[in-house]
């Protein structure tokens, strides 16, 4: 039966099909941590949509899941190939297929990097806003199905807000058109918003059409701002974003972090807690003050500044967050997020999670959102048993609050098992009904998400 499919993807696709024992490993995993049991039966390069339906017709007639991959940057192992699964890359099918300045929206292929297409808006004065921090490696696909967000989100919207239309390729390798060039539609039910973040389980995204927006301009306005507990510092952002101010990027960083960064970037970070709010545009000025004065009346010892490279310091201490866990162990990203109101019982509960459990639990937040990514360092690379149980106690923790268990890295394989906890059982069912509709054989990324 394995001969039978490489044969069949052999003669329909020639060398787009790859048995190399190199790149199989390689599709075992992710940057989630999580590594499949053995690696795929082969891995299929898409050059074109035709490439990705004669892979989904041969998997069909064979009855083989489809693992769709784009840059394999995902943290929820929802790209991950095992045992008689075909991984289908679409990397390579990185086109701009169109750019419309006077519709302020890209067709694009799936596999074009965010930040290679948005270098190449640049001379057009447009701008592609999810902003994920894996922009420079990770694809436009991948973050549309994820849904990814990012820094700016909270004011510029996350994927599902930058996406009119979608190409899709079905299970049976046919080709949906969805959505529409238009700013507005409402026909029949939103098919393109059922994609957005369905995780490569219900089709293979091959064309995206999305929305642009103009380069944001005015001077953009950094403020850097130390507390001393971590519950000040969010209740500063939670009283932000109350005052209807709508910073560009607004970080929280807690005690644990700021010691983390400080000693990978030599420095002495001193403090409880690090705020980190950025305006843009027209009201950026105007914003940025209103936000000082909030910051210091709650405690906050903060500066400001317009200067790009001063700004860029400020920036450094969060953007060094990630790279600094990793220099300590193997990392697992938690991504819960809950009402921005709720930000400060959040950070409250990781600290009790902390106190029961005797683990450290970096934690840090784009407060702007409410999304928070509390960290666990560990050695080796399985996640410990205590580990997992702390983490189901943040997701318990974060529901209670009136949360969710992922806000941008998605289900994956990581958190299948919790899913039900959000859904309810009755709706994990009608789920899966709507996955049997697009995916009658099951061989579209089984055993993921739901
Ligand atoms: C250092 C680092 C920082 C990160 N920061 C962020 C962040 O700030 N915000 C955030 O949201 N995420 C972040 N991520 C996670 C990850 O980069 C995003 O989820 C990203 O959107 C995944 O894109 P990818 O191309 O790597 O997709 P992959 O990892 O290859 O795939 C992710 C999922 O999408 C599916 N998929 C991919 N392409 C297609 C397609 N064409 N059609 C159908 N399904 C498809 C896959 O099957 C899989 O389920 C980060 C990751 C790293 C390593």
């Amino acid at each position: 039966m394995d001969t039978a499919v490489i044969d069949a993807l052999r003669d329909a696709l020639g060398d787009a099909v790859s048995t190399a024992a190199p790149q199989l490993d390689a599709a075992r995993a992710d940057q989630s941590g999580h590594v499949s049991d053995a690696p795929p039966l082969a891995i299929v390069t898409a050059r074109s949509t035709a490439d990705v339906q004669a892979t989904m017709r041969i998997a069909t007639a064979h009855r083989v899941p489809v693992v769709t991959r784009g840059a394999g940057t995902g943290l929820a192992g929802g790209a991950i190939a095992g045992a008689g699964e075909i991984m289908l890359s679409t990397l390579a099918m990185n086109g701009i297929l169109e750019v419309s300045a006077a519709d302020e929206l890209a067709v694009v292929q799936p596999g074009i990097i965010n930040a290679h297409l948005n270098r190449a808006l640049e001379e057009h004065g447009l701008w592609f806003a999810p902003d994920p921090a894996s922009k420079a490696i990770s694809t436009v696909g991948g973050n549309i199905a994820t849904n990814a967000g990012g820094l700016l989100c909270a004011k510029y919207g996350v994927t599902r807000e930058a996406v009119l239309a979608l190409e899709v390729v079905r299970a049976d390798g046919s080709l949906l058109s969805l959505g529409h060039r238009s700013v507005k539609g409402v026909t029949g039910l939103d098919l393109t918003a059922l994609m957005i973040g369905s995780e490569g389980t219900l089709g293979v995204i091959v064309e995206a059409t999305v929305k642009l927006r103009g380069i944001p301009t005015g001077t953009v306005a950094t403020i850097g701002a130390y507390f001393d507990t971590i519950t000040e510092a969010a209740a500063a952002s939670a009283a932000i974003t109350a005052a209807r101010l709508r910073p560009a990027a607004m970080e929280l960083l807690d005690a644990r972090s700021l010691d983390l960064i400080g000693a990978y970037l030599g420095v002495d970070l001193a403090g409880g807690a690090y705020l980190l709010v950025q305006t843009d545009g027209a009201a950026s000025g105007d914003e940025a003050t209103a936000a000082l004065a909030i910051i210091r009346s709650l405690n906050g010892r903060a500066e400001l500044t317009t200067d790009p490279i001063e700004g860029e310091r400020m920036l450094a201490v969060r953007r060094s967050f990630h790279p600094a866990l990793v220099a300590t162990g193997t990392v697992l990203i938690e991504d819960v997020a809950v009402p921005r109101s709720a930000l400060p019982a959040m950070f409250a509960a990781i600290g009790e999670i902390e106190r029961k459990s005797g683990l450290q639990i970096p934690t840090v937040a784009h407060a702007g959102d409410g999304n928070l990514h509390p960290n666990f360092i560990f050695d080796g690379p399985t996640v410990p048993e205590e580990v997992w149980s702390a983490a189901g106690e943040l997701f318990e923790a974060a529901l209670a609050l009136g949360g969710t268990l992922t806000g941008e890295h998605g289900v994956g394989i990581l958190k299948r098992r919790w899913i039900g906890a959000e859904l309810g059982a009755e709706q994990l069912e009608l789920q899966r009904q709507i996955k049997a509709v697009f995916d009658p054989l099951g061989i579209l990324n089984p055993g993921k998400v739901l």
